[in-house]
């Protein structure tokens, strides 16, 4: 199993995953904390050179907020999804859509008024459109689309059974439910649920709130299938 070093940014989370002495990152947290990402990787012993790669989930304003301060400061190359790609490279920014009440009210908002939502573009390395494996980074990890929060979702899945999985799976609320509270396509997004229960990963890091074991996620795709409460 790798080294995890998770580092909270306000609401959001950027995961350190330390395989044959290198660091891959995922997702960099809102803007304007740059200041204790630093601070974070400088008290876990990470300096610049540690890192090797930089993936980014999606492209939405609180994973890339500090993706251009991170890439000036280690250099390493960055990997997105094809879809997501051109979004970077011009900071663009998209509210997600809520799917309950409080998120669709929260979205709302979020569309009128956001003072996070820039963020400094970055022109992305590693450009993908499928399934990529990682050995070649150093790392024994796969990367998978995995879309419905966004078109352009991808999660990171180490073969000891961590996966990585951004804003496809959220952990709000009482801390012991997973849902799909905010979803560009909700439908979408319960097939990629059904893709990460039928793969190795066991232990699901999101973008935001604490991990969970994979049985969490089963529960709660087993009540959301069996209300329909995102049939259309
Ligand atoms: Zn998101």
């Amino acid at each position: 199993m790798p080294d995890i070093i998770t580092i909270k940014l306000a609401y959001t989370r950027v995961y350190l995953i330390k395989e044959n002495a290198k660091y891959l990152v995922v997702d960099t947290g809102l803007k304007g904390y740059s200041g204790l990402l630093e601070k974070g990787l400088q008290e876990n012993g990470v300096g610049p050179a540690d890192i090797s790669l930089i993936v980014i989930t999606h492209v939405h304003y609180d994973h890339v907020g500090n993706l251009a301060w991170l890439k000036e400061y280690c250099q390493a190359p960055v990997l997105v999804s094809s879809v997501e790609a051109g979004m970077l490279e011009e900071a663009k920014s998209f509210t997600p859509s809520g799917t309950k009440l409080l998120t669709r009210i929260i979205s709302g908002i979020g569309k009128i008024y956001n003072p996070y939502a820039s963020y400094e573009p970055v022109k992305p390395d590693l450009i993908f459109s499928d399934f990529i494996s990682l050995i070649e980074y150093g790392f024994s990890a796969v990367i998978i689309p995995t879309p419905g929060h966004t078109a352009g979702s991808i999660s990171v899945i180490f073969g000891s059974g961590e996966a990585f999985v951004g804003d496809t799976c959220f952990r709000f609320y009482n801390g012991k439910s997973v849902f799909p509270v905010f979803a560009n396509d909700v439908h979408t997004l319960l097939k990629t649920w059904q893709t990460l229960l039928d793969s190795e990963a066991l232990v699901f890091y999101p973008g935001h709130g604490r991990p969970f074991k994979r049985d969490a996620l089963q529960e709660s795709y087993r009540e959301i299938n069996q209300k329909h409460s995102f049939k259309s």
